[in-house]
This record gives C-alpha cells, sequence and structure tokens, in this order.
C-alpha cells in the first residue's frame, strides 16, 4: 500500500490528537502514532487539532424544488397545505432554470457544507408525471461524485385526489425511485385506508421502503402513525419506513403518546423532523427514551414552501437545539449525531465510528468537541469524500 495523503493534528470526539494514513478512498490506519515511519514523499494536511467528524447525511430534501441557483424570488403565501400545492405548480411552470440546474446547485452547497449523502423526495403527478424523477435521477451522474442520493416517489398532489397518480408511483419505482413517498392520508386525501391501501400496496410489490409526509394533527394524526405501523409491521418493512415531521407526536396527551411510541418504536418506523416552524414538533428525548428512531434534516431549502434555509446541517441541528431547549453538551452532541449517525443508519449509509477500513468520508472543523461544534457552527470546514478534499470554508474547491 502506498499512503495517498496523511492527515496530522485531528481530534476525536473522545478529545484524542490522531493522524491518520489514507489509502485513496479508505482509511488506511488512524491513531496517534499511526503516521509513525511515514515519509515527507507522501502529501500531509494539518488538520490544526481540528475536530474529526462523519460526514453529515441530509435524509429529507426536495432538489426538484429549490430555487436555489436562481435570483431570489419572493414568498408566495398560502395557508393551507392544498394551497400551497397549488402556489408551487404555478411557480414552477415559470422558473427559468430546469430540474438539473437547480438540483445541482443545492447538491453543490450540501456537499460544501459536508453532507455526503442526501434523500431527495421528488413530486410525482399527472401533470409532470415522471420528469423530475428523471431529472433527479440524472444528478446520480452529473453529481454523483459529490453526494450520494437516494429518491422517493413522492405523490405531492395526494393519491386518490388525483387519479392516475397510484399507477405513476408504481412507474416511479420501476423506473429507479428508491422509495415510496406519501402525503396526509386525511388532510389531502381524505381517505386513510385508501391512501394507505395505494401506497403500501406499491412498496409491498417491489419490496422497498416508503418515506410519508405527514402534517395531520393531534388524535388524527396519531391514528394515521399507528395504521402506518401496524400495515409496515405486517408487511415485514420493519426499518424500512419513515414518517416525515409528524408534528402530531408533538401535542398528544400522555396515554396516546404512549400507545403511538410504542407502535413506532415495535415497527422500526423512523420519525423526521426539521424542527419546524409556530407548530407542535416531535419531543426528541421523549421518542428516543421510547425506542423511536429519530432523524434530523433540511426539507425545503428556499423554494415554494421556504424561504429560508442554506443546506447546512449543524444550522438545522441549532434550529432544533433551540426548539427542544438543548443546552448541555451530552445534548448537543446527542443532537449532532441526529444529522451523522442516526439518518446514515436509516438510509443506510456507513455508520460507525471513523477507522482502518472505513471509508474516507469526514469532516474536519475548527471545535475541540461535538458541543462546540454545534453551538459555533463553523463554516470553516474541510470535506474528505473518497480520500479526497472536496470543499473547504464551506466551497467546493475545483
Ligand atoms: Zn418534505
Amino acid at each position: 500500500m502506498t499512503p495517498s495523503l496523511v492527515i496530522e493534528n485531528a481530534r476525536t470526539e473522545a478529545g484524542e490528537i490522531v493522524s491518520l494514513i489514507l489509502d485513496n478512498d479508505r482509511i488506511a490506519a488512524i491513531g496517534p502514532n499511526a503516521t509513525a515511519g511515514i515519509g515527507p514523499a507522501v502529501p500531509h494536511f494539518d488538520a490544526a487539532g481540528g475536530l474529526l467528524c462523519p460526514p453529515f447525511v441530509d435524509g429529507h430534501v426536495h432538489l426538484d424544488k429549490t430555487l436555489i441557483g436562481l435570483p431570489f424570488i419572493p414568498h408566495i403565501p398560502g395557508d393551507t397545505v392544498a394551497k400551497r400545492i397549488e402556489a408551487e405548480k404555478s411557480l414552477l411552470r415559470t422558473v427559468a432554470l430546469p430540474v438539473q440546474a437547480r438540483g445541482g446547485a443545492l447538491l453543490e452547497r450540501l456537499a460544501a457544507y459536508g453532507t455526503l449523502s442526501v434523500r431527495s423526495h421528488v413530486d410525482i403527478d399527472t401533470d409532470i408525471g415522471l420528469k423530475g424523477l428523471e431529472a433527479v435521477l440524472s444528478l446520480k451522474q452529473s453529481h454523483g461524485h459529490l453526494v450520494d442520493i437516494q429518491t422517493v416517489a413522492f405523490p405531492q398532489s395526494g393519491v386518490l385526489r388525483n387519479p392516475g397518480t397510484a399507477a405513476l408511483l408504481d412507474a416511479a419505482i420501476a423506473a429507479g425511485a428508491d422509495l415510496v413517498g406519501g402525503l396526509d392520508p386525511a388532510g389531502i386525501d381524505n381517505d386513510v385506508t385508501g391512501h394507505l391501501d395505494a401506497i403500501f400496496a406499491v412498496a409491498g410489490k417491489y419490496g422497498v421502503g416508503l418515506d410519508i409526509h405527514l402534517h395531520d394533527g393531534g388524535a388524527l394524526g396519531a391514528f394515521e402513525l399507528r395504521q402506518i405501523a401496524d400495515r409496515t409491521a405486517a408487511l415485514g418493512l420493519e426499518g424500512k419506513v419513515v414518517v416525515s415531521h409528524a408534528f402530531c407526536l408533538g401535542a398528544l396527551e400522555d396515554v396516546d403518546f404512549g400507545h403511538t411510541a410504542a407502535a413506532l418504536a415495535r415497527s422500526g418506523v423512523a420519525i423526521m423532523t426539521s424542527a419546524p416552524g409556530p407548530v407542535p414538533m416531535p419531543p426528541v428525548k421523549r421518542l428516543v427514551a421510547a425506542g423511536v428512531r429519530l432523524f434530523c434534516a433540511n426539507d425545503n431549502i428556499r423554494d415554494a414552501w421556504s424561504p429560508f434555509g442554506n443546506g447546512d446541517m449543524l444550522e438545522r441541528v441549532g434550529i432544533l437545539c433551540d426548539r427542544q431547549d438543548f443546552r448541555s453538551d451530552a445534548d448537543l452532541a446527542a443532537a449532532f449525531r441526529l444529522a451523522t449517525h442516526a439518518p446514515a443508519e436509516i438510509l443506510g449509509r456507513p455508520v460507525g465510528p471513523l477507522q482502518a477500513g472505513s471509508l474516507a468520508d469526514f469532516v474536519i472543523l475548527p471545535a475541540v468537541s461535538l458541543a462546540e461544534a454545534v453551538a459555533v457552527r463553523p463554516l470553516d470546514r474541510t470535506v474528505f469524500r473518497r480520500g479526497v478534499i472536496i470543499a473547504r470554508g464551506g466551497q467546493l474547491v475545483a
């Protein structure tokens, strides 16, 4: 083995100063004296005591919706999900850049901040058909050297209220989408059983997972969560189903919360939260204590749903900490893992400590602990992908 790069003075999460030897896309050795005897002919990188972290995983984005790459477009208000769906459709018909350009620009931004894996929902409806999916799938070719991309066939306009969508979801999986999506079985389709029958039928046919947007609140949302959990277990899809948002979990009576959390834990249904604005939010510690897997993600980044977001997962983790009143080092470190280890496990990405044999995918940032990284959110970070520096200081390198 001829080392491709030596990294000195990196700090582990435990505070130990270590060196690393990279063998192209893998870590060949890591430890306090790992580089002893390596000659000066091998390229060296001085981490200057920076913290060595796993890369971020953004487990919920919308590459087809983002307006990044365009001049700032003022937000179009809409006070219901249905109104916002219509506003978005009319806006996206007018924008000058195609999905490949906007989604590609967002992927470049995510990679520059250290996010190396994403799950993107992609709108599937009877207007757009599979065109958005085909565009996002093309980003795997054009941008796969920066970010690994999973796709969810997302029925943004509903399934039953937009007849023909169920067949399109089936066609989307056949065409290469990784998971089946869903959207508010009650709030959008007004038919919990019919909506879940349709999307679970496609998932069962192909043996793929599901990732379902659920904004329905209160006891109704909790009922839907338990229905999703029951169907997940019945189809043997434990560990392959995510419910995104699940605001209802933040507004339930204790008994209803307990039953619902237990059902999610039993069926391995995970919860994604973006720590959103003035709506109830899933209580992170209570859910984790109940055995529910949970992760955080950005969701809408500069699109028709939200004018906000820069794509930086450290910013998202900070927002989550604010909303959950996390202040201690232990809480901040746990929140950091909601943007790294937890979504990596749920998306099937490499999980676990950086060690000999691991992929050389990591971020080095100027902090002495995960808590400091979350508190300070430094932009000055160096992103390694497959053993190569792809970004420094929040900018991709040439
Ligand atoms: Zn979403």
